[in-house]
């Protein structure tokens, strides 16, 4: 595609380069946005893919109609995401060529990642220098696969991890190991089978970049060494997926076609502690291992820190179950209002801990180190369970206050979650559904979709209220929210917190408002500490908030003196 480059003011430094027509599909991507996005390639993604929510709300809200109005939007702060998922701070500049069918150019920087990135041209450069020393010098390769051979991989590891031009250079190990490949060679017999692991090798090697490796380590196993740059976040599994995927598609060999999946195991350089190049190869050999075992075609991290943290986490599991036996959780409840009225209309539960030995812990103190482990899910029900009962109580004593639990991905991916909960609600009989919401997080509502939002479904059909917390700092786009029905927005507290200095969170705050709308969904906003900012949300049309200005989270029994006076709704 031929494309004129509009000159913006970032030409001097390396900068990403975007081109995007007036369906925002992107027509062009220059080598620094793709690297700096993990992708081959973007011609004809849509715009909106690489942006987080909260940017596609920006875009909707803010820079289509300024570009609309002025041609032009200077020093924007957007979020793109990786291919990984990860995401990428960047400043923008963008112009609408009007001359050319009103395409849209945008250049960016990563300002922060700027000297980092020179560095890392550099460190790429050594890198390359290196191999190709290397594999012309010293390489023994393998005769089925023409790759570099066992002993090869490690001398190439030896001389890269003392290579002082290298010292800072961080790369992953991975060992594959291919499922199955022995039926291949027993049906097929030895000639085909080499010809085979000829065809995985050359697979995996069209996949690498220049800067990477790959061996035949022996029978059908491989390593592959990835560089990785600080600025690709850390090569995770999403990338060391898209390799091993490839490996998936049948191989076309004398007329046969053969396919096979692989189990792969992956472990990171530098490490803590001092590695030697072969206890790399063996971390990463005995995390594919564990692949194996947890029933093959799957990928696996060695951790160095294993033991330690299971020991940690069998001690803080078995704390945790402790606690909630000797009752040390707590719930505190934070108020909901009506911003105008100043009515009370529902009530967030909020988790605590009265650790014996550390005081008072927050959520964010110990949820963290318990995530997707069966004791989540028994905190979680616990959670709900005592809820529950407040919410009854205040029912029961004329305070029909709904009340909302925090409710986490993994319990809603727990397969005997509707189970449990329709279990716990069944002891409540008295509490109206509706007066109890479920609070998930959007990135939770986002991943693995289609099951997710049949759990939405169900919890609503049950007559549950549910909302979408923290919103607009997920992953999501609005393509995919289009599909998943909640009741409330909760717009996220970092929007709330600088809106009166920071325009583009009031566009954001804006866009959210009329996302709800559309959807036909309410929206709440969190966070709010100060009268201005209650005010100016009022302004912008959102209704209800809640915040330390309004009311700090505070134990059950402290609601009914905090209520004394106020407004508060009547009984149905
Ligand atoms: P969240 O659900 O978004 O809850 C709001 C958090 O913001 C609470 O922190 C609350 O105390 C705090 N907050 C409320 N108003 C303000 C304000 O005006 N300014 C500031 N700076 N903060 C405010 P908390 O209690 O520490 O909870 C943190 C997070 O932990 C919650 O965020 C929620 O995601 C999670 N969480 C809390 N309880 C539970 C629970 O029972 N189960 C699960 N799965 N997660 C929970
Ligand atoms: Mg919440
Ligand atoms: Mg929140």
């Amino acid at each position: 595609m031929n494309i004129a480059r509009i000159p913006g003011s970032f030409d001097l430094m390396p900068s990403g380069y975007l081109v995007t027509d007036n369906e925002r599909s992107i027509l062009y991507a220059n080598r620094y946005a793709l690297t700096h996005l993990g992708y081959d390639d973007l011609s004809g993604t849509p715009l909106f893919d690489i942006f987080t929510l909260a940017s596609c709300i920006l875009f909707e809200s803010y820079i289509a109609p300024l570009l609309l109005k002025e041609g032009a939007c200077d020093e924007i702060q957007l979020t793109l995401k990786a291919i990984d998922g990860s995401k990428r701070s960047v400043v923008t500049n963008i112009r609408r060529d009007e001359a050319d069918n009103n395409r849209v150019h945008w250049t960016f920087i990563n300002a922060s990642q700027r000297d980092k990135l020179f560095q890392e041209l550099i460190d790429a450069r050594n890198l390359l220098e290196e191999k190709t020393r290397f594999l012309e010098a010293r390489t023994v390769t393998d005769d089925v696969t023409g790759l570099p051979n066992r002993l090869s991989v490690t001398q190439y590891l030896t001389e890269r991890m003392s290579n002082p031009a290298l010292v800072q250079s961080q790369f992953v190990v991975l060992f594959i190991d291919l499922d199955g490949f022995k039926s291949i060679n027993d049906t097929y017999g030895h000639e085909i089978g080499d010809q085979f692991l000829k065809a995985v090798g050359q697979r995996l090697a069209r996949s690498l970049r220049a800067t990477d490796l790959v061996a035949r380590y022996g029978g059908d196993e491989y390593v592959v060494l990835l560089q990785q740059t600080d600025n690709e976040a850390k090569t995770n599994t999403l990338m060391i997926q898209r390799i091993v995927n490839q490996l998936n598609t049948p191989f076309q060999i004398n007329g046969q076609s053969l396919s096979v999946s692989a189990s792969a195991g992956a472990t990171r350089y530098p490490q803590r502690d001092s590695v030697e190049p072969e206890q790399l190869i063996r971390q990463a050999d005995q995390a594919m291992y564990e692949a194996k075992l947890a029933g093959k075609n799957q990928i696996r991290w060695f951790d160095p820190d294993w033991e330690n943290s299971q020991r940690t986490q069998h001690e803080l599991t078995a704390q945790i179950r402790q606690g909630i036996e000797l009752n040390q959780f707590l719930l505190h409840y934070q108020p909901k209002i009506n911003l105008k009225s100043g009515t009370v209309i529902g009530l967030e539960a909020l988790i605590r801990w009265q650790h014996p030995n550390r005081g008072l812990l927050m959520p964010g103190d110990f949820l963290m180190h318990i995530e997707n482990q069966q004791i989540e899910l028994e905190l979680g029900d616990w959670v709900i369970d005592t809820a529950l009962k407040q919410a009854t109580q205040w029912h029961q004593c004329g305070l029909p206050l709904p009340v909302s639990v925090n409710v986490s991905g993994f319990q809603l991916m727990d397969p005997q979650f509707l189970e449990r909960l329709t279990a716990l609600l069944y002891r409540y009989p008295d509490l109206p559904r509706q007066h109890f919401e479920l609070e998930l997080l959007e990135t939770c509502a986002i991943d693995d979709s289609m099951n997710i939002a049949n759990v939405i479904a169900s919890c609503r059909r049950m007559g549950l209220l549910v909302s979408l917390d923290d919103f607009g700092t997920g992953y999501s786009t609005l393509s995919h929210l289009k599909d998943l029905s909640v009741d409330i927005l909760k717009i996220d507290r970092s929007f709330v917190q600088d809106m009166l200095t920071n325009p583009s969170n009031i566009a954001i705050i804006k866009g959210i408002i009329g996302f709800a709308k559309a959807f036909d969904c309410k929206a709440i906003a969190e966070g709010i500490e100060s009268a201005d900012q209650q005010a100016a949300l009022l302004q912008l049309g959102c209704q209800t908030g809640q915040g330390y200005h309004i009311a700090r989270p505070m134990p059950g029994e402290s609601i009914e003196p905090w209520l004394t006076g106020r407004p508060t709704p009547t009984k149905p």
